[in-house]
């Protein structure tokens, strides 16, 4: 091998091995080196055998550099290498894919627009996780519009409004800009009566079925081409709520033929006659469709884009004609398919879950049974880990399914190293406390606070003179059994003997190990579940936790201690 091939080889090594050595943020091997190198340069093949010495030094080298000094002689060497490795890296940590047109777009500003006839189920959360995420990527803002213009099919409810705000706190998002669209009433008429100036609007007092019929038909009603001072006239008295309910609409007039007939001259105004619940917009009975309403609005609050049900297509079209009207230019919009969430017995569904509330089937909003963002909370789920679980269903127009298992390991490696251990024997449903006398043991037993972090140290559990166990562990008189943090026992007639607390017999002997409590002194606990209440017997310790901590109930799983009220503690589950 002469010396500008071995130098050659050497370079190309080097720069291999920088690459390896970056990405994966670990040694570079001599070996892993060598097949891309033969492949990539079959003209070094033929000195197969005398390559490795020739690069062992290389690869030295770039072992004893710092991750930094790495990336700097990369830069040098092949900067387009370096330039690949960041692009990949930028890939892997961004989820959601670039929003369209994003530079076309003076600022970034997105929207949530919850209708807050209820606080918010889990399926709700997707659309704040998402345009609360797009709004840290661009640097962008985020508006919270309450789209509660109504009073009656989708009644607002007053609690509903700060329980909406609280659940994107929980997710971590802060809104902007915050608006409720029973505020912005004028603003809607105002644009109305500019549309009618325009001749795009008409006052319409065909019954629904007759114009519903003329409509199917493509043909115009005899309202279409009022003049534009009546239609103003009965505009105003629509306003002024002189007609009852379904008296009089107000039409945006588009293609009486258009092919797609729900599109042609919808309804943009109506009269509802039951008063808004809130104080401030009990007044008004002429009120917007949720389409002219949000149009409008997403315009004059500079709505970049817009996120929308795949269901919602027909939305865009009709309020593309309102924009037309207006010479407005419409938002960039992504459509999506619904999200759908396993593991509950209770739909989702706001009207369901108020219905159950309202009948007693459901104790609240913050039930544990409830797929709802207030009872996730409730049982110690972290809001980040529902948001990581949202932006990883992507922004595909099919529907997709949400595993709460994702949710719960993205929680569980949020908490699992912070929560202490804690003993919970249970004592309903399928299991059973049953006490045994101990024989011969120590007075406490010392299992640690957490198996990771023998700093953090032990708790002491006294053992006067039983324990409880659950049924399903207690092995046959005549076996013995391991007392975690305490020590052996053998189960015989009298109860549990003592054999010693020399750990390799659960090893050798196939001795299960189990928690346990002191029969004694405890701590009578309720765990609220998915899947009902669970009663049961705590170590004494766990009186000292305050409400809201978190603890890992061994073998039964993570919980959040909710009050210590009334001689009986309260605990929800968070998961296994
Ligand atoms: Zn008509």
């Amino acid at each position: 091998m002469d010396e500008t091939l071995a130098t050659q080889i050497k370079e190309t090594a080097e720069v291999n091995a920088l690459f390896n050595a970056i990405k994966h943020e670990s040694e570079a091997q001599v070996g892993a080196i060598m097949g891309p190198l033969m492949g990539e340069n079959p003209e070094f093949r033929e000195y197969g055998d005398e390559i490795p010495g020739v690069i062992a030094p290389v690869i030295e080298r770039v072992n004893a550099m710092s991750h930094e000094e790495r990336r700097d002689r990369l830069d040098e060497l092949a900067p387009e290498k370096l330039a690949e490795l960041d692009e990949e890296a930028q890939e892997d940590d961004q989820i959601l894919p670039d929003l369209p047109h994003a530079d076309a777009a003076d600022e970034i500003r997105m929207r949530v627009a919850p209708n807050p006839n209820g606080p918010w189920h889990i399926g709700h959360a997707r659309m704040a996780a998402v345009v609360g995420t797009y709004k840290e990527l661009y640097d962008g803002s985020f508006v919270c519009r309450f789209d509660d213009t109504d009073p009656e099919t989708k009644r607002p409810d007053l609690g509903a409004y700060d329980a909406i705000l609280d659940a994107i706190d929980y997710l971590g998002f802060e809104p902007d800009e915050v608006l409720r669209a029973s505020d912005r009433l004028e603003t809607y008429y105002e644009h109305a009566r500019t549309l009618i100036d325009e001749g795009g609007a008409y006052t319409c007092s065909c019954p629904a079925d007759e114009f519903s019929a003329l409509k199917n038909a493509g043909e115009p009603c005899p309202h279409r081409d009022k003049d534009i001072e009546q239609v103003h006239e009965e505009f105003d008295s629509m306003v002024a709520g002189e007609y009852g309910e379904g008296e009089m609409v107000l039409r945006v007039k588009t293609d009486i033929e258009h092919k797609n007939p729900a599109l042609r001259d919808f309804v943009a105004f109506r009269i509802i006659e039951t008063p808004h619940p809130r104080e401030e917009a009990a007044e008004y009975r002429c009120w917007p469709m949720l389409d002219f309403q949000s149009g409008i609005d997403d315009h004059l609050t500079n709505i970049s884009h817009i996120i929308r049900g795949i269901d919602l297509q027909d939305s865009a079209k009709r309020q593309q004609f309102v924009y037309d009207y207006f010479g407005w230019e419409y938002p960039e919009v992504i459509h999506w398919g619904h999200v759908q969430v396993d593991a509950y017995d209770v739909p989702m569904s706001t009207s369901t879950i108020k219905e159950l509330i309202e009948e007693g089937e459901l104790d609240g909003w913050d039930d544990p049974r409830a797929p709802t963002i207030a009872s996730l909370k409730r049982r110690g789920i972290r809001g980040e880990a529902i948001v990581e679980a949202m932006t990883g269903l992507g922004m595909s127009t099919s529907n997709v399914d949400l595993a709460m298992s994702t949710v719960y390991a993205n929680n569980r490696d949020l908490i699992d190293e912070k929560t202490d251990r804690a003993f919970f024997v249970r004592d309903s449903g399928e299991h059973d406390a049953i006490e045994k006398s101990v024989i011969d043991g120590p007075a406490a037993g010392h299992p640690a606070v957490h198996p990771n972090h023998e700093d953090r140290g032990n708790r002491e559990i006294p053992v006067e003179s039983a324990v409880l166990v659950e049924s399903d562990d207690l092995p046959p008189v005549g076996e013995r059994l391991w007392l975690k943090g305490y020590g052996c026992v053998r189960h015989t007639e009298d109860g549990f003997e003592y054999t010693g607390d020399d750990l390799d017999v659960t090893r050798e002997e196939d001795v299960d190990i189990v928690h346990w409590v002191p029969s004694d002194e405890n701590l009578d606990v309720r765990l609220r579940t998915m899947g009902g209440d669970v009663t049961g017997y705590a170590e004494p310790g766990v009186s000292e936790y305050d409400v809201g901590d978190l603890l890992q109930f061994v073998r039964v799983g993570f919980v959040r201690i909710d009050n210590h009220d009334e001689g009986r503690s309260v605990a929800y589950y968070t998961h296994p």
